[in-house]
């Protein structure tokens, strides 16, 4: 069995990685907080004291952490995965950071002989758990097809987009239409509540038309249900809207609903709300409306 690294074990990493113990590889792990690495432990893999002993005892090592430089100290720190790696073994980067800073990274790791992919994933949390993400890859094609059977454990619908890099700029694409359309959600379920209207049959009648969509499914009833605990949390969903913004200043490309929802989560954070899930994006549409769902009717 080839032996796997894996670094980053939080909401997404942490079932992501039990996949692949559940696949039946050997499984060797770090997270800078100790205690996220328990449970896997529990079920057979075996804790490192840090990314290089990781990289150490792997010869593929998959990294799930949240923002560029925690993925730069990961990789290049003194005790980070280039300092263990052999030439000939692969990084997997599934988290989701900068484009451009991902095609320097794969260069580096090219100068030791270690080929890199990047992984980016859609479906949040209840998609890592039951092994449905989106996966959009960049890289060579032969690495890809190697490090494809593993995608499979973890994922469904797994495309490779092109070169280095351009699974995150796939993976920004997607968070500006995960973004936007949580701001309509917010709009419509915040309109039909202040109108007086039902927003639960609301929701529902919507779910059967145009206006269907995952995220009126699953953050329309958060919504709703006022269910607000990560799932994904603001400060990432604004990690991603930087990128975008940042890579849209780059390329002359003018993103102006990216930039507005941007800073309605800005509104929630500044509240307090910055590690509520990105569904409570709702709080900033209800706080100019003077109204929150649920609250009592508007007279009429
Ligand atoms: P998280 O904060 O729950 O987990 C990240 C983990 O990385 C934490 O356990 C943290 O302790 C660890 N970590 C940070 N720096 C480290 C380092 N240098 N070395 C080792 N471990 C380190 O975040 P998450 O929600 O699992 O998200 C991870 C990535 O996946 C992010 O880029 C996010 O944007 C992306 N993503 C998240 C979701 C979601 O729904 N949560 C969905 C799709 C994509």
């Amino acid at each position: 069995m080839v032996r796997i690294g894996f670094i980053g074990l939080g909401i997404m990493g942490k079932p992501m990685a039990g996949h692949l113990i559940k696949a039946g590889h050997t499984l060797y792990i770090y997270d800078v907080v100790e205690a996220s690495v328990l449970e896997l432990l529990g079920q057979g893999a075996i804790a490192c004291k840090n990314s290089k002993e990781v990289a150490g005892n792997s010869e593929i090592v998959f990294l799930m952490l949240p923002d560029t430089p925690d993925v730069e100290q990961a990789l290049f720190a003194p005790d980070g995965v280039a300092s263990g790696i052999r030439a000939g073994s692969i990084v997997v980067d599934m988290s989701s950071i900068s484009p451009i800073a991902t095609r320097g990274f794969a260069e580096k790791l090219a100068g030791l002989g270690v080929e890199m992919l990047d992984a980016p994933v859609s479906g949040g949390q209840v998609g890592a758990q039951n092994g449905t993400l989106s996966i959009m890859v960049g890289g060579k094609a032969a690495v890809f097809e190697k490090i494809k059977p593993y995608f499979e454990r973890m994922g469904k619908n797994i495309v490779l987009i092109g070169g280095n890099g351009d699974g995150q700029v796939c993976k920004v694409a997607n968070q500006i239409v995960v973004a936007l359309t949580l701001e309509a959600v917010s709009e419509a379920l915040v309109f039909a509540s202040k109108a007086g209207t039902d927003v639960v049959k609301v929701r529902e009648a919507l779910l059967g038309g145009f206006a269907q969509s995952k995220i009126l499914e699953v953050h329309g009833e958060r919504m709703i249900k006022r269910a607000f605990q990560p799932g994904f949390r603001i400060r990432l969903h604004q990690k991603d809207l930087n990128l975008a913004l940042q890579a849209g200043r780059e390329l002359g490309v003018s993103l102006p609903n990216s930039a507005s929802t941007q800073q309605l989560f800005t509104a929630v954070a500044a509240e307090g709300g910055i590690d509520l899930d990105h569904s409570a994006l709702v709080k900033a549409i209800e706080k100019l409306a003077g109204h929150a769902i649920g609250e009592e009717k508007i007279s009429r």
